[in-house]
């Protein structure tokens, strides 16, 4: 009989005060300064859906397929009004694309309906879009609309347990434990900047503590 996988539960979390922590974020702004969002993307829509696809699936990837997918749907009313089958073949390699295809294709058509075609600039309105969560919303209103808000995706959620900034792993309860911990006019450059980190060297498997400009602040780095 085969002897069962290890489960490895999840990592200890040693909270930090805000000072160090505001210190450590400090560290990360002036290492990344570049740091923005890695999707293309030529409009509010097409950010919309590139960040829809990007659920457990990377930049890269997602920006090869939307490059394919916007050629043929650049708007939202020829995304609404496309064969179905015609966008689960391009959007494929993004991975679950049966229920992306679907989403995005709801999401267009909210879109044309209820707005006129027009992405619209409101949390609330966007997060009733299909398969438009809080991330999403947040991304979008950050990114193309300068409000200042936190993306919550896998690498924030790591990593703001790894640096000790919360224990919480709701990913909607880091997001309110974030708000406490930093100022909001910095809530999305934050979120881009530990993203950022998260992919370059705070891996999720193994980070490069050694490499690391907060290796000696932060309370999970690796000797
Ligand atoms: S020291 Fe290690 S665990 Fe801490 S942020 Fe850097 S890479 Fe991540």
């Amino acid at each position: 009989m085969r002897a069962k996988a290890k489960v490895k539960g999840p990592e200890k979390v040693t909270l930090v005060p805000k000072a160090k922590a505001q210190r450590m974020m400090d560290i990360l702004c002036h290492t990344y300064p570049e740091a923005e969002c890695e999707l293309n993307y030529e409009s509010d829509f097409q950010l919309l859906i590139a960040v829809v696809l990007s659920a457990q699936s990377t930049d890269v990837t997602i920006n090869k397929v939307c490059a394919e997918l916007f050629k043929y749907y650049p708007t939202a009313k020829d995304l609404a009004e496309a064969d179905i089958e015609h966008i689960k073949k391009l959007i494929k390699a993004s991975g679950f694309f049966n229920a992306k295809a679907k989403n995005i294709q709801a999401c267009a058509q909210a879109i044309v309906s209820k707005y006129n075609g027009v992405v619209p600039t409101e949390h609330e309105l966007l997060t009733e879009l299909p398969g438009v969560g809080r991330k999403t919303a947040n991304v979008v209103l950050g990114v193309a609309h300068g409000v200042s808000g936190w993306s919550v995706d896998t690498h924030v959620q790591r990593l703001s347990r790894r640096l000790g900034f919360t224990k919480e792993t709701d990913p909607y309860k880091i997001e309110l434990a974030l708000q406490k911990v930093f100022p909001k006019q910095d809530w999305s450059k934050l979120s881009i900047t530990i993203i950022w980190h998260g992919r370059r060297v705070c891996f999720a498997r193994k980070p490069n503590c050694a490499a690391c400009p907060v290796n000696e602040l932060c309370p999970s780095a690796e000797a």
